[in-house]
């Protein structure tokens, strides 16, 4: 039955998907005194990659300290690197500090959405054919959700069992068993050392080599726990430090500049002479492309795990899964009795996340045809009242994620007091401004590593980047600070 309802009487608002940006963007909401706002998440409980990512090892590269919300520190992460479960268990205790489950619908996937100009609101299906409206919608939906099993030949024929890093089956023992690890990238460099001493071999199918850096992880005491908690002057340094070394580093990452690159390529061989010591699987391991071009991928242990025994690297390509195993093009079986899939995701950043029909029947993925593309990564012509977070060109290569999450929650939240307090009926903005705005961002993107040869989930098909942000994390901040009415069409 197509029931229409709105998440609240006064001026309904959809969050959709219920992970750090979504729930940032509620707690903002309410700070600011709008409680009218639903969050639907098609999932059972909220958390988004830190409710999905359970493989063991899991955690964020990224230091704790900078990846949580800078108005919800955290005096208590255990180490400088937290792990995932500890990441969900943080997400959990601010949605209940914060009193959000009322405004929580799980359990609820939107399939399509509808903007009507006459009233200025949006109509959003549920998968259950009810329909909600919405003045505004802020789609926090992530763009690495969906996991993407490679196309391998056979692999239907396989008789153990395959499960992917984001989808661990935690049911099934690894302990004393053969297993395969299919990729090298950021989760797999975190699952294979934390399964390496259980598993009886354990066979790391390697496509193309990555540059790994050090990990200058560590515990904290319960006295320096303490310390933040007592001093969160303290904790806002820690925080403000560790941002300001990664914008530090930034260019040796983003840049397209050998010279610097070949500061972190040097720093990375080192740590690689000092983690294995055989030196042919040490010639295996050494990238071919500049550092940057592909996310740069940190840890202590991973490339440490080819000098134990049981650990092999198999660099030969994949030709079939067989039933009892992996051949590779030399004709070799790797028998295994399961099958990681550390093969990433399948990018969500480049289409609508369901069907989107803006201003005139407009369809997102019509006007995202030849490349996703937003006003600074948030806001897109025709679509009015619809704020993206982390949508188009807003990832970072670099440095936390969050720093712009908050630029574009603070700045949707301008966008929807200006709607509120001149009671208008939507706010769009205008083609031009979108054009130029993306026009000055490829031409920087030439500018970029991520463009200099290699293949990586932030570049399309077509070989452009609409994932990746050209750029400090400071300066972005500082080009979303403010929401400006002329760059809009403003309907009253
Ligand atoms: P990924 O970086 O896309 O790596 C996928 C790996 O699988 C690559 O080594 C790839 O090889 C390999 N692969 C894919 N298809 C294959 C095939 N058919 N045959 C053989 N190898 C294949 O995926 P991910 O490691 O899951 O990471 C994805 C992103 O998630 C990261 O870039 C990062 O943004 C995020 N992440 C973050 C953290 C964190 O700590 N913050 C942790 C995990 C993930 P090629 O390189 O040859 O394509």
């Amino acid at each position: 039955m197509d029931r229409q309802t709105s998440p609240s009487s006064d001026f309904p608002i959809a969050i959709i998907g219920a992970g750090f940006a979504g729930i940032g963007t509620a707690i903002q909401l309410l700070k600011a005194g709008i409680r009218s706002f639903t969050i639907f998440e098609r999932a059972g409980e909220i958390g988004g990659t830190w409710r999905d990512n359970t493989y063991p090892g899991a955690a964020c590269d990224v230091p704790s300290h900078v990846y949580s919300f800078s108005f919800e520190p955290n005096p208590s992460w255990s180490r400088a690197f937290a792990e995932s479960w500890e990441i969900q268990d943080y997400l959990l205790g601010v949605v209940e500090k914060w009193k959000l489950r009322s405004h929580l619908r799980l359990n609820t996937e939107i399939v399509d959405a509808r903007f009507d100009e006459a009233t200025g609101s949006w109509t959003l299906t549920t998968s259950d054919g009810e329909t909600v409206r919405a003045r505004v919608v802020v789609s926090g939906v992530g763009g690495l959700v969906d996991p993407a099993p490679p196309d391998l030949k056979g692999m239907e024929s396989f008789r153990g069992e395959v499960f992917h890093t984001a989808r661990w089956n935690h049911d099934f023992d690894l302990a004393g068993r053969k297993v395969a690890v299919i990729g090298t990238g950021a989760s797999a460099v975190q699952v294979v050392p934390s399964i390496a001493s259980q598993v009886e071999k354990l066979s790391v199918f390697q496509r193309t080599p990555a540059w790994v850096m050090p990990k200058p992880d560590r515990k904290y005491s319960e006295r320096a726990k303490r310390f933040y908690a007592r001093f969160p002057l303290a904790l806002r340094l820690s925080r403000f430090f560790k941002y300001a070394m990664s914008e530090l580093f930034g260019p040796m990452v983003f840049l397209d500049a050998p010279r610097l690159s070949a500061i972190g390529e040097k720093g990375s061989m080192l740590h690689l002479r000092a983690q294995v010591s055989n030196r042919a699987v040490r010639e295996k391991l050494v990238p071919s492309f500049q550092f940057g071009c592909k996310r740069i991928l940190i840890s202590d242990d991973f490339w440490a795990c080819f000098d134990r025994e049981n650990v092999e690297l198999v660099t030969e390509p994949i030709e079939e899964v067989k039933s009892g195993g992996i051949q590779t093009s030399d004709g070799r079986l790797h028998s295994v009795d399961a099958i990681v899939l550390a093969t990433g995701f399948s990018v969500g950043l480049a289409k609508a996340p369901f069907p989107v029909r803006g201003r005139g029947g407009r369809i997102l993925d019509e006007a995202w045809s030849e490349g996703a593309v937003a006003y600074k990564g948030m806001a897109v012509s025709g679509f009015p009242n619809w704020y993206i977070l982390m949508g188009p060109n807003t990832g970072p290569g670099h440095t936390s994620v969050l720093v712009y999450t908050e630029a574009q929650i603070a700045y949707a939240l301008q966008a929807i007091r200006k709607l509120l307090r001149e009671n208008l009926r939507y706010v769009d903005v205008r083609q031009d401004v979108q054009d130029r705005y993306n026009d000055g961002l490829q031409r920087r993107m030439k500018r970029m590593v991520w463009g200099s040869g290699c293949n990586s989930w932030y570049l399309s098909a077509d070989g452009a980047n609409h994932a990746l942000y050209p750029g400090f994390a400071w300066e972005y901040a500082l080009r979303t600070r403010k929401f400006k009415s002329s760059e809009y069409e403003i309907a009253r």
